[in-house]
């Protein structure tokens, strides 16, 4: 580095958008940081993703494990913004030229009743808990909540994290019903092959195992749900086709998982009992363009033995952050700049929270659709149909893009001197000694996996 031209820049969250921010930064030759407030980095990867997408995560490793070696990239795991750093520090006082969050969006979106989460474990979970637990329960280290799994279940969503769950809560209850008559499957089959492939294999009519299956309750019509996305400026043609996309993935979706679906429910009211979440009140909705308006006198209650909500995730506010709304105060343009400080950044799913398929404005429709089949295990034909690189390529690019900007605007910012960059490394020294990182990725790494994670 030049040294009239000397950066240090610090990324929050180490996952798909900081560890291409880092890179980006790094390859032109500035000083990067990456604070991650867990001990590995895989973020969305490692706990959004559902594990059976098992070659997928290892190649995601891998590529972030690359990005964080690169010569001038720091790590720092273990530090949480907010908790070990605090915010207005970092970005104030430490000195760094600027600070880039990656965060992520980590935090379910309120299923909107007043009073809905005081039944949180008591017949309500949300998404992303769930998504972690079934992740990690087979390690032995695991000691977080664990979740018991009924029949007839109620999910409420419509997105494709929402199949996630419906497909869990399916394999869970079927792969119990096979083991009680004796007979082990194992998730991977049921993902690849489907329920009832698995079940005819065994001979076993899928009916007969008395499983009625989980409910997925979408607030707005079937074609409406956002499973698939028009290109920018679609003409009807292509809106047409988008819906006809999101009805055939559904259809696929249930025939291979078995779970049932309602349209046009609108949540509006719990049922409780005993302290306890034992079901939801929903009106039946008119679907006019985005608005679901509740019909009068349609309402009516589905009870359920536990309520799984995965209606999306927003940022997780951070003590001391400028927020607006459910998000980060972050303007949604090239250079995604934070209101609060012109040295803060944002990149990745913390700008919108959006964490699901948009890859329709980087590629054509037809590839989407493929995608989007292969995500969910729906794709016809062997191995190859279930390359999902694509996807995750169109989160890579749009962070690289939005990394670059910064890298851009950071190189008009006063260079720092040694005497700055000196002082950041002994605040970066400190919070390696607190966790007992010793500074080379890949032994850290090698010491903070389980054996067992799958
Ligand atoms: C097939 C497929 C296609 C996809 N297509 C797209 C697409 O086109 N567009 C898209 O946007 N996404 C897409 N995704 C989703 C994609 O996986 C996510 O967008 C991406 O992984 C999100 O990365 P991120 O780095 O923004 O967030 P995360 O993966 O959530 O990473 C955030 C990181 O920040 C850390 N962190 C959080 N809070 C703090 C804190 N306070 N202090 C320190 N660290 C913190 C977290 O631990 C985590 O490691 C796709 C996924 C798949 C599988």
């Amino acid at each position: 580095m030049s040294a009239n031209n000397r950066h240090f820049v610090a990324v929050i969250g180490g996952a798909t958008a900081g560890s291409v921010a880092a890179e980006v930064l790094a390859d032109h030759g500035i000083r990067v940081a990456v604070i991650e407030q867990n001990s590995r980095p895989y973020g969305k990867i490692e706990d959004g993703l559902p594990r059976w997408h098992a070659e997928q995560r290892r190649q995601e490793y891998a590529k972030m494990a690359a990005r964080l070696n690169k010569p001038g990239v720091t790590f720092v795991p273990s530090t949480k913004l907010g908790r070990d750093v605090d915010f207005n520090d970092l970005t104030e006082k430490w000195g760094f030229s600027a600070v880039i969050l990656a965060n992520g969006a980590w935090r379910d979106r309120s299923i909107g009743i007043d009073g809905a989460d005081e039944f949180i474990g008591k017949g309500l979970i949300y998404q992303n808990p769930f998504i972690y637990w079934y992740n990690h329960k087979n390690e032995k280290s695991y000691n977080g909540p664990r979740y018991e799994v009924p029949d007839e279940a109620l999910v409420l969503g419509g997105g494709l994290a929402s199949i996630d769950v419906v497909k869990i809560l399916q394999m869970e209850n079927y792969e119990r019903a096979l083991k009680a008559r004796g007979i082990e499957a194992h998730m991977h089959d049921f993902e690849k092959k489907g329920i009832p492939a698995v079940c005819k294999a065994h001979g076993i009519d899928p009916a007969s195992l008395g499983v009625k299956g989980c409910l997925l309750v979408y607030r707005r019509r079937q074609q409406d749900m956002p499973l698939a996305q028009p290109p920018e400026n679609a003409t009807p043609e292509q809106l047409a086709k988008t819906e006809s996309v999101r009805q055939k993935v559904l259809r696929l979706a249930q025939e291979k998982f078995l779970f049932r679906f309602q349209d046009c429910r609108l949540t509006q009211g719990l049922v409780v009992e005993n302290g306890r979440l034992v079901g939801i009140k929903v009106s039946e909705t008119k679907v006019e363009g985005r608005k679901a308006t509740p019909v009068p006198g349609s309402e009516h209650d589905l009870r359920a033995p536990l309520i799984i909500s995965s209606i999306g995730s927003v940022p997780e506010p951070i003590p001391g952050a400028i927020m607006k709304g459910e998000y980060f105060d972050i303007t949604e343009t090239d250079l995604p700049q934070y209101k609060g400080n012109d040295r803060v950044f944002g990149v990745g799913n913390v700008v919108t929270g959006q964490g699901n398929i948009r890859v329709s404005q980087v590629h054509s429709q037809k590839v989407t659709e493929r995608l989007v089949e292969a995500y969910l295990g729906l794709g016809e034909g062997g191995e190859g149909s279930r390359d999902i690189s694509a996807g995750q390529a169109g989160a890579e690019a749009r962070g690289a893009a939005q990394a670059s900007a910064v890298q851009e605007m950071v190189k008009t910012f006063p260079s720092l001197t040694d005497a700055q960059i000196a002082g950041l490394e002994a605040k970066i020294k400190v919070q390696h000694d607190r966790v007992g990182y010793g500074g080379n990725y890949d032994a850290w790494i090698a010491k903070v996996t389980p054996a067992d994670l799958e």
